[in-house]
């Protein structure tokens, strides 16, 4: 286990709470044990197992995980951040203005195998190489008000019931706290695994209602929206049914149309474009006392 990864867990041990009885957990060299309902949850390679690794549900899923597996951050900072029609937007500088990963439990929910910052803890329900903590999202493993911040990115839309996410968000952030997450808009359906919901920027804060919206601005806008739809087109109409000629073509359409996407820069700071937004951020804050959320 390299050092790095010890002081995360070391870390993170004392705000962990059994996910299925919200148990105090006790820890053994080789995992966890509920002293309420007995449940043990395993430790390898300096990972936490609150559930078993998910495997991929199809031959897409399948595919992108093992080219996040291989490609690692690679992955991201090329296929995401350069090839994919999506303007990329510096998250770890939006982060750092909110909270102190170093000082503060930062918790990255649905992590994929990017990590953002070195003392971010990592959760994901695949055991990727960056992952601390494996563990459904509908079941977060945390002590009541026990965490600064959990952010998310690209990752509420792909869970069936994310209000109760986002529930168990609210109940496992500290008063004050805070929630930075990406969300998609405008995005043509990506099955990876699933995909069920879109939210206007209206509907990410009545998701966290009862946060205060400290700000909500598009980070993908109308040129990425423009093209990921256009690419998801030209894909559909010139594989002629072919699901495999789909996924190549999606792939050449990407490398011959990105540059145009590093336009949005131009419309990014404008409010009014959020309407034909690909993607928001939105950042709340977890109000102080229940006066306050009755608001
Ligand atoms: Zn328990």
């Amino acid at each position: 286990m390299i050092m790095s990864q010890q002081t995360r867990l070391q870390k993170i041990l004392p705000f962990l709470a059994c996910p299925h009885c919200q148990g105090d957990l006790k820890y053994e060299p080789s995992g966890l044990c509920c002293l309420a309902c007995s449940n043990t949850y395993k430790i390898r390679n300096g990972k936490i197992y609150f559930c078993d690794h998910v495997g991929p549900h199809d031959d897409l899923n399948s595919f992108k995980g093992r080219l996040k597996k291989t490609l690692g951050k690679y992955y991201y900072s090329i296929g995401v951040d350069i090839i994919a029609p999506d303007y990329p937007f510096n998250f770890k500088k939006t982060l750092l203005r909110y909270v102190n990963p170093h000082e503060q439990i930062v918790v990255d929910i649905g992590c994929g195998n990017r990590r953002i910052h070195d003392d971010i803890i990592c959760l994901d329900f695949t055991d990727y190489d960056e992952v601390d903590i494996v563990s459904d999202l509908q079941k977060l493993p945390f002590k009541k008000e026990s965490v600064d911040a959990f952010v998310s990115r690209s990752v509420l839309e792909h869970v069936k019931k994310p209000w109760e996410i986002a529930d168990k968000i609210a109940e496992c952030t500290k008063k004050g706290g805070w929630g930075l997450h990406v969300i998609p808009f405008l995005y043509p359906f990506h099955a990876s695994p699933d995909d069920f919901h879109r939210f206007t920027h209206h509907g990410v804060r009545e998701l966290f209602g009862g946060w205060k919206t400290e700000e909500q601005r598009s980070v993908a806008g109308p040129i990425s929206a423009f093209l990921a739809f256009f690419i998801e087109f030209l894909s559909i109409v010139f594989s002629f049914g072919s699901t495999r000629l789909r996924g190549y073509l999606y792939l050449v359409f990407c490398l011959m149309l990105f540059p145009f996407k590093f336009l949005d820069c131009l419309f990014l700071r404008f409010s009014s474009f959020m309407s034909i937004s690909l993607m928001t951020l939105t950042v709340l804050q977890k109000k102080e006392s229940i006066r306050e959320n009755l608001d």
